[in-house]
């Protein structure tokens, strides 16, 4: 980093309930444009995730050991709030389609008003990646069917254990 320049860093928050490809493909591509990404899992009692905070944070860690500019974190409340306390000037955020624009534009505009000196970025999809979320891994899991094309294959036998309990 060049003498005198304010570190940039940047946020990419999610539930990564499990993380998927496509969240791997938006971490390895936001943390080649800013100096640190902090992944930040939001714990959210309201979603009754399948994995624990604690199992995210260990898999995330897991699975992006070859980018060196990242810190996994989790938090509670409100992300701006959250951005702010790790001093983030930036929120990445995912588009893959259409149905996302809505709501995100809506976040986006309200963390703005919030706090201005934060602003969201997001990164489009790449094409492979563009149908693929957490919910589809659970969905296609919970039937025993085939996730390799969805997650790195040192996860797939915690996410079918996660079934095969119940
Ligand atoms: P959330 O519950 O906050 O949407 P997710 O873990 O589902 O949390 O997603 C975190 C972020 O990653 C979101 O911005 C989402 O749009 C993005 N994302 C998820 N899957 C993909 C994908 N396949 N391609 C690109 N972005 C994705």
């Amino acid at each position: 980093m060049q003498r005198g320049k304010q570190m940039k860093r940047a946020i990419y928050p999610g539930s990564f309930d499990p993380v998927t490809f496509g969240h791997i493909d938006m971490i390895e591509r936001s943390a080649k444009i800013v100096d640190e990404l902090v992944v930040a899992i939001l714990v959210n009692s309201a979603k009754n995730p399948l994995f624990s905070v604690e199992e995210r944070v260990s898999m995330l860690g897991e699975i992006t050991g070859h980018v060196p500019n990242i810190r996994i974190m989790s938090f509670h409340g409100l992300l701006i709030d959250f951005a702010q306390e790790v001093d983030a000037s930036i929120i990445v955020r995912g588009l893959r389609a259409v149905t996302d624009f809505e709501y995100e534009l809506q976040i986006a505009q309200t963390n703005r008003i919030v706090n201005d000196r934060i602003d969201t970025v997001f990164l489009t999809t790449s094409l492979e990646y563009a149908y693929l979320s957490s919910t589809i891994v659970k969905e296609v899991a919970s039937y025993g069917g085939d996730i390799s094309h969805f997650v790195p294959e040192q996860l797939i036998d915690r996410i079918y254990a996660k079934f095969s309990r119940k």
